[in-house]
């Protein structure tokens, strides 16, 4: 569109002022400016990127930098620090801070790095300032294998627990299991209805081990594995709704249990970890990476749902090596939908309503995840 606009006025002007020499001084702008495109860094109007205001001023979602980009990026929402590499260039950035760290030297960005909706958010001088600076001239040219994202048309649902492991138990006797099924069950019928394809590892109140889990998932050829389950807690205060995605981090590993005190029993002993660890492939290695961005887009794209839609308490995106998504090769995330062990969310996950309400904002951050590629052109 901005293009279109340039072009016209490019138009307007020739008509103007009528000239042999001028139209001579366009035509060789013209040149310039597109030999410029193909060498240097893709200018802020050619992102297929949609900005937004936050407080005056335009934001980028920070997901979207770093797919367009190619940067490897982490979260750590306990410290509330994102961590970018690529190639030899590390930048830190802290929530709510304006200074950017690009190899541990300090930047000013400007404004600060929100989280709006559950979604990590940059000033729009951070690209200028920092990606154009620090990475654009490392772009490698663009390759098939490291695809930015794909509109989903085959899902796993997964309702965690099951048969004789009821997973976490609330005050009244609310079974983790019986939630988590009815939720997949209700979120299954919302995703066939919009014309997705759905696999569940289970549709019953049975016991299935999560290397099972994980093989249905990887059998499927799905797009993304998607694992519901119910938080507990050992203080009765905790509640809200997360997301976890698949990391290789250790320290989030660690992190994760220390704070969330969650005693479900789809987290894995250290020594599973450690062991996966030395099987990696270079082949794994890329999958791995590829699969890690796009399910952290899809865990920001359901909290973003869940907050929008409920007004739900957002705990966050967070990163942790969950058995059942550590062993899916496809995208996976892990959807924490409320604490059982909360008096007033266990009343709540009682209720079919609320059940549904939940299915359907997971339901549209899965489809709204899909739109955005289908609208970028790029699946
Ligand atoms: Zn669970």
């Amino acid at each position: 569109m901005l293009l279109r606009e340039a072009v016209n006025k490019k138009i307007e002007y020739k008509a103007q002022i009528p000239g042999l020499l001028v139209s001579c001084v366009l035509c060789l702008l013209s040149c310039v400016f597109v030999g410029c495109a193909t060498v240097s860094a893709p200018k802020a109007a050619e992102l297929p990127i949609q900005k937004f205001y936050l407080n005056n001023n335009l934001y980028y979602p920070l997901t979207e930098i770093c797919r367009h980009f190619k940067i490897d990026w982490d979260y750590d929402s306990f410290a509330r620090q994102i961590s970018m590499q690529k190639a030899d260039t590390e930048v830190k950035l802290l929530i709510d801070s304006s200074v950017a760290l690009v190899n541990g030297v300090p930047l000013d960005i400007r404004e600060p790095v929100r989280v709006h909706n559950g979604l990590t958010v940059v000033p729009e001088k951070f690209r200028e300032l920092v990606i154009d600076r620090f990475y654009c001239r490392i772009i490698p040219q663009a390759s098939s294998e490291y695809a930015p994202g794909y509109a989903i048309r085959k899902v796993i649902v997964d309702a965690g627990h099951g048969g004789y492991d009821p997973g976490a138990i609330g005050r009244t006797g609310l079974r983790e299991k019986d939630v988590n099924l009815d939720i997949a069950r209700r979120l299954a019928h919302l995703l066939e209805a919009k014309g997705i394809d759905v696999s569940m590892t289970r549709s019953v109140d049975k016991f299935i081990t999560l290397e099972e889990r994980a093989n249905i998932a990887n059998r499927a050829r799905a797009d993304f594995f998607i694992s519901i389950h119910s938080n507990s807690a050992r203080s009765a205060r905790l509640n809200g709704f997360e997301v976890y995605y698949i990391t290789d981090k250790v320290n989030d590993y660690s992190r994760a249990l220390d704070t969330a005190g969650n005693a479900d029993l789809h987290i894995e002993p250290a020594s599973f970890y450690n062991t996966s660890l030395n099987l990696k492939a270079t082949l794994w290695d890329i999958i791995y990476t590829q699969s890690r961005s796009r399910s952290i887009i899809l865990a920001q794209s359901i909290c973003q749902a869940a907050n929008r839609n409920m007004g739900l308490r957002i705990l966050g995106v967070k990163g942790a090596p969950f058995y059942v998504l550590k062993g899916t090769r496809i995208p996976a995330v892990l959807v924490e939908v409320g604490f059982v062990s909360h008096p007033s969310e266990e009343r709540y996950l009682r209720s079919g309503f609320y059940r549904q309400q939940l299915a359907e904002a997971i339901c549209e951050g899965i489809l709204n995840y899909s739109r955005q590629y289908e609208l970028a052109g790029l699946h």
